[in-house]
């Protein structure tokens, strides 16, 4: 098995290729061919798995490079996780120019203004910030195409859980999303339920 035999273009191949992933992960041989099919997605799986490839490549596939407005929210439990997805999004879009901006808690909210202001194709941040964005203004989500919640069970212990439902509640209800995490409690399966499309299980 091989990343070749994806539907993945050339400027995907090449960024997998430099970062020397020849072979998909478990959890990206499950995961990749249905995101680029868009559909909704819940994977129960560990970190170390090859997650963040998993759902990083079809986005970086599927994002319209043409659109100044984000397409894409990553929302994560610590400022350290935004960061290093927002690495690895970069290192995987790069010969598609993609562009992606971290935004959480403890930093300057103006820088992160200005550079929402950019281009920006993916946002990656911690759900306090970020819902601090949508509702100044300052990260339009009109454009918004794809959802994806990582380590959701970490984000209910850190009591995230209720600013998470109040950024999907502003987001656009035509969307694709897809969640991670190490466990599925009642309260991640009560989330999927209420906020996603019929979604298809995954367990790795
Ligand atoms: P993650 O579970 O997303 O934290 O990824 C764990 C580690 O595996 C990271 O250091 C990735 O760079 C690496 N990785 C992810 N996918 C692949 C792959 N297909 N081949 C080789 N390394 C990979």
């Amino acid at each position: 098995n091989h990343f070749k035999e994806y539907q993945l273009s050339e400027e995907i191949l090449k960024a997998l290729s430099s970062l020397s992933y020849v072979h998909p992960t478990e959890v990206q041989k499950q995961v990749i061919p249905i995101a680029l099919r868009k559909k909704d997605v819940v994977v129960k799986s560990q970190t170390g798995s090859g997650k963040t490839a998993a759902f990083g490549i079809p986005i970086c596939e599927l994002i319209d490079w043409e659109e100044n407005k984000p397409q894409v929210l990553i929302l994560t439990p610590t400022r350290e996780l935004a960061a290093q997805i927002k690495q690895d999004i970069t290192n995987i879009g790069r010969f598609k120019r993609i562009k992606a901006a971290a935004v959480y808690g403890k930093q300057p909210f103006e820088k992160q203004r200005i550079e929402l202001k950019q281009k920006t194709h993916v946002v990656v941040g911690t759900p306090g910030r970020v819902l601090d964005h949508i509702e100044k203004g300052t990260f339009v989500v009109d454009k918004l195409d794809y959802l994806i919640i990582d380590e959701a069970d970490e984000m209910l212990d850190m009591g995230f859980i209720e600013q998470v439902e109040a950024i999907i509640e502003k987001l656009p209800s035509e969307r694709v999303s897809m969640l991670f995490s190490a466990t599925l409690p009642e309260d991640i399966e009560n989330l999927c339920n209420k906020y996603m499309k019929e979604p298809e299980k995954i367990e790795v």
